[in-house]
């Protein structure tokens, strides 16, 4: 071979290389999967100041540039969503929800569109990308949560508790248990709850729910053994698993600070005024608090009482809530949807303000605290590169008036359109 020929040869092979690298990024930057949001008020996260006029760039389900409409360079190919007049944050985090409806209960045996359908109307419209279940049936909501991520389901990304520990069942879910012909088995001893949490650590599990409260008939409550509660949690812990409780009452509270536990599931019906030292007593053990607002006046409406009974109850419960969150306390979302059947989140954002919340700290709520508080800030609960590309786009602007965080326009989950307002 002459020099001349191995030369030409060598340009040869450097243009082709050259060619087929061009062809590789070009394929790249019009990927099917890219999505552009376009001329949004943006919230990056609840700390950060909002970008006007902004646009999101998201390939292969992740953020990759945020920026003024300007500064964001939108590949041809891309689907373009135009958010004029709209605001987008972060996607929401539901944190006490139950995947316990009947049309869930089947996630083997249900079709794919009964399934989104269910999917659709308790979590998708309103926002939800991230929830957790705080008591189901373990196997069920794992199979649901396979077909979700298999991309065959549109849902959000599901943690899960699994069965709770009890002693006894609360009064309140034993028919609707025996009518699904769910058996959850009560807890009596410490081998007991450890075994529940090794075996649900093994299967999948993300965290463990106490009822360290257990309301009974006749306004008597059951309450967890401390030591139980002490073994579960240690347990728990050990595997880097969150504990929930429902505290139902003060000593169910108590029994959650002496034992360890990390989220009381709801504010406390039965309790006195929270007191400051109360307050600083539930702060200091780093306890986060998810509200459940809705859910006391969705109880109250099926009691007998007055309109005026049914709005003290419901005031005892927000003012729990301005305590703790006026105290710095750390506040998830959260509205028991899946045992309500009260999916609209209007009022939760309505309460939440008549507890003094702002709109970012209502924002911090549903994302940044709960990334957070469940290791998974590295990836969730701000809009920034390199992070999922779960969106909630508004149909009005949440510092206005935070019932806009209802208004739910559209919903990106990892990327993918799950949800779009007609
Ligand atoms: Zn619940």
């Amino acid at each position: 071979m002459t020099p001349y020929i191995a030369h030409m040869r060598d340009r040869i092979v450097s243009m082709v290389l050259i060619i087929l690298t061009l062809a590789l990024f070009a394929g790249g930057a019009c990927h099917a999967s890219d999505l552009a949001l376009i001329g949004a008020k943006i919230y990056p996260s609840p700390t950060e100041p909002p970008i006007e006029n902004g646009s999101i760039l998201v390939h292969e389900g992740q953020i990759v540039a945020i920026g003024p409409v300007s500064a964001i360079k939108i590949p041809p190919g891309a689907t373009v969503i135009d958010c004029k007049g709209l605001a987008v944050t972060a996607g929401f985090w539901n944190s006490h929800v139950h995947i316990l409806p009947p049309g869930l209960l089947r996630a083997r045996d249900s079709t794919a569109a009964e399934l989104d359908a269910q999917l659709d109307t308790m979590f998708n419209r309103w926002g939800f990308t991230t929830v957790f279940d705080i008591a189901s049936v373990l196997d069920n909501t794992l199979t649901l949560r396979r077909r979700i991520e298999s991309g065959e389901l549109r849902g959000p990304r599901i943690l899960t508790v699994g069965e709770p520990i009890w002693t006894i069942e609360p009064v309140y879910v034993r028919d609707y248990l025996r009518d699904n012909n769910i058996h959850i088995p009560d807890t009596e001893s410490s081998v007991q709850a450890i075994a529940l949490v090794r075996d649900h650590a093994a299967k999948g599990a993300d965290g463990i729910k106490l009822f360290t409260g257990s309301a009974q008939a006749g306004g008597k409550v059951a309450a967890l053994p401390l030591d139980v509660a002490k073994a579960a949690v240690e347990e728990a812990h050990r595997h880097g698993m969150p504990v929930f409780t429902h505290p139902q009452n003060l000593e169910g509270v108590e029994i959650a600070i002496d034992s360890g536990v990390d989220i009381l599931a709801h504010t406390v019906p039965d309790s006195p005024p929270w007191t400051p030292e109360f307050v600083a007593r539930l702060k200091s053990a780093n306890i986060a608090l998810i509200p459940t607002l809705t859910l006391f006046d969705f109880v109250a409406r099926g009691s007998q009482g007055t309109n005026q009974e049914r709005d003290a109850w419901v005031d005892k419960m927000v003012a729990e809530l301005a305590a703790y969150s006026k105290a710095g306390g750390e506040v998830l979302f959260g509205t028991d949807i899946g045992y309500t059947d009260h999916f609209d989140t209007m009022l939760e954002f309505t309460l939440m303000a008549r507890a003094g919340m702002t709109y970012r700290q209502i924002l911090a709520s549903l994302t940044t605290n709960p990334a957070r508080r469940f290791k998974s800030s590295g990836h969730s609960g701000r809009i920034a590169n390199g992070m999922d590309a779960d969106l909630v786009v508004l149909g009005a602007d949440p510092a206005n008036d935070v019932t806009a965080f209802s208004n739910v326009h559209y919903v990106i989950r990892s990327g993918k359109l799950v949800f779009h307002a007609r």
